[in-house]
């Protein structure tokens, strides 16, 4: 079980309010698609709840557990970022189990969670690849099995296709929907590719300038807008 509580978080980078008093709730095995123009928050709002980032006021629980002030390893929340961070000189198979050596999990284990890990992904011919030697979309699902890994209770992908080409992109939304259904765990999921969005979600979440307008599932959206702000972003061109 993993519900994902947001209760009026503030955040604050100087005299600048980027989040002002934001509530959310993200259920048990949700794929939640976040949407919204560039500096609406999306990826600030990633990061607090990923504990990279601090709240200037509010709560984060995750399970019921107050985890607003708890490290980024003892949340149990995994993220993979527009930009995938790789290791170059590292393998395939050492890169997604990097995270877990540093948690000093047992190497058995690790070679088991990796294994399994690139067989949902279909990397298990590239274990011994270095991210020099892997295209654009292979080492994003290098970067989506570090984190499945980790085994975190919450997901949290921040435009992780946007980087790829547009014939890739639809490649990978195809990985991605394997994935929903295969894992099953919570996820956040930001993207400003609105046929990802409405393919993809169980929810969308629509921010705008800190604040959120709607959430509904992609239906809901599409036909009962709230307001004119989520018509026009919803009914625009990606
Ligand atoms: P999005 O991911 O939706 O494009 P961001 O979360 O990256 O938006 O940014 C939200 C706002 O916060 C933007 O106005 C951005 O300039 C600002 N911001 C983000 N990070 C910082 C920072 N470290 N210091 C100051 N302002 C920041
Ligand atoms: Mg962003």
């Amino acid at each position: 079980m993993s519900t994902l509580s947001i209760e009026r978080i503030t955040k604050r980078y100087g005299a600048l309010t980027v989040i002002p008093e934001l509530s959310l709730l993200v259920r048990d095995g949700e794929f939640c698609v976040l949407v919204g123009p560039s500096g609406c928050g999306k990826s600030t709002l990633l990061r607090i709840i990923a504990g990279l980032e601090s709240i200037s006021s509010g709560r984060i629980r995750l399970d019921g557990e107050d985890v607003s002030e708890a490290e980024p390893i003892e949340r149990g929340v995994a993220m993979v970022f527009q930009s995938y961070a790789l290791y170059p000189h590292m393998t395939v198979e050492r890169n997604m189990g990097f995270g877990l050596e540093i948690a000093r999990t047992p190497r058995p284990d690790i070679r088991e969670r990796v294994t399994g890990a690139a067989e949902k992904l279909r990397l298990l011919r590239l274990l011994g690849r270095r991210p020099g030697e892997l295209s654009g979309g292979q080492r994003q699902r290098v970067a989506i099995g570090r984190a499945i890994t980790r085994k975190p209770r919450l997901f949290l992908l921040d435009e992780p296709l946007s980087n790829l080409d547009a014939a890739l992109r639809v490649g990978m939304r195809v990985e991605i929907a394997r994935l929903k259904a295969e894992l099953a765990s919570t996820m956040i999921y930001v993207t400003h590719d609105q046929v990802e969005a409405m393919t993809l979600a169980d929810r969308i979440v629509v921010m705008n300038a800190g604040r959120i307008e709607q959430v509904g599932s992609p239906l809901d959206l599409y036909e009962r807008p709230e307001n004119l702000f989520v018509a026009g972003f919803i009914g625009s061109p990606a």
